[in-house]
């Protein structure tokens, strides 16, 4: 392509871009919901606790389904002044088998992430592996509902898991879906610290 002609394109395309981001101009809290089979739900969560710490911002973050295993971002989240957590003291629903102790222990620590989405001091709420306290029934999905929408009206929020609800994906203004395409557990390849813990 002709110099001019690129330039020409570049030129257009940069138009549209900046016509696109004068046109965003609404500034309120905004849902994030990451679902889908793929590695990368939580570990792009932490991503966004980062930068929100990055600005001095203040964090709540409920672990719904924690594994039995301690993870690097729990040392690392222990450390933070600015950082809040709940972490539901159970591992894999696999790992108890007992449903009526995990229904507690999921209402438990969803008092706690209630709490943080009634806390005007909180920019950002993650709640991790939220998405199976609905498709298990351990929690009330109109009650989570109701949390997210009446929520201050700044607060973000980050949701997690696998095949999220309908009505998750529908109350989030931001929805992606990590796709697995291959995954080193398939090749035998233990669970890496710094990676997947
Ligand atoms: P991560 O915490 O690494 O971002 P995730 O939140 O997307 O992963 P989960 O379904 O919550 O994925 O699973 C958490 C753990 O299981 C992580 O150790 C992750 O590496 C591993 N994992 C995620 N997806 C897969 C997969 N498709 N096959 C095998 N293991 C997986
Ligand atoms: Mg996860």
């Amino acid at each position: 392509m002709a110099d001019d002609q690129y330039k020409a394109r570049m030129q257009r395309k940069k138009e549209h871009i900046d016509n696109r981001i004068e046109e965003a101009n609404i500034d309120k809290g905004i849902i994030v919901l990451l679902t889908g089979n793929g590695k990368g739900k939580s570990s792009s969560s932490l991503g966004m606790v980062c930068r929100a710490l990055g600005y001095d911002m203040k964090v709540g973050i409920a672990k719904f389904l924690k594994g039995v295993q301690d993870t690097g971002e729990d040392a690392f989240l222990a450390k933070q002044p600015n950082v809040q957590t709940a972490f539901m003291k159970t591992g894999f629903t696999w790992d108890t088998q007992d449903k009526a102790y995990d229904t507690a222990m999921a209402v438990e620590t969803w008092s706690k992430a209630q709490s943080y989405l009634e806390d005007k001091s909180i920019d950002l709420v993650v709640l991790d592996e939220l998405t199976y306290m609905i498709s298990y029934k351990y929690l009330d999905e109109q009650q989570i509902l109701d949390a997210l929408n009446n929520r201050p009206k700044d607060q973000h929020v980050v949701i997690t898991g696998r095949a999220a609800a309908d009505s998750l994906i529908e109350i989030a203004d931001t929805v992606s879906e990590v796709k697995d395409i291959k995954h080193a557990f398939r090749a035998n390849i233990k669970a890496q610290k710094g990676v997947d813990l």
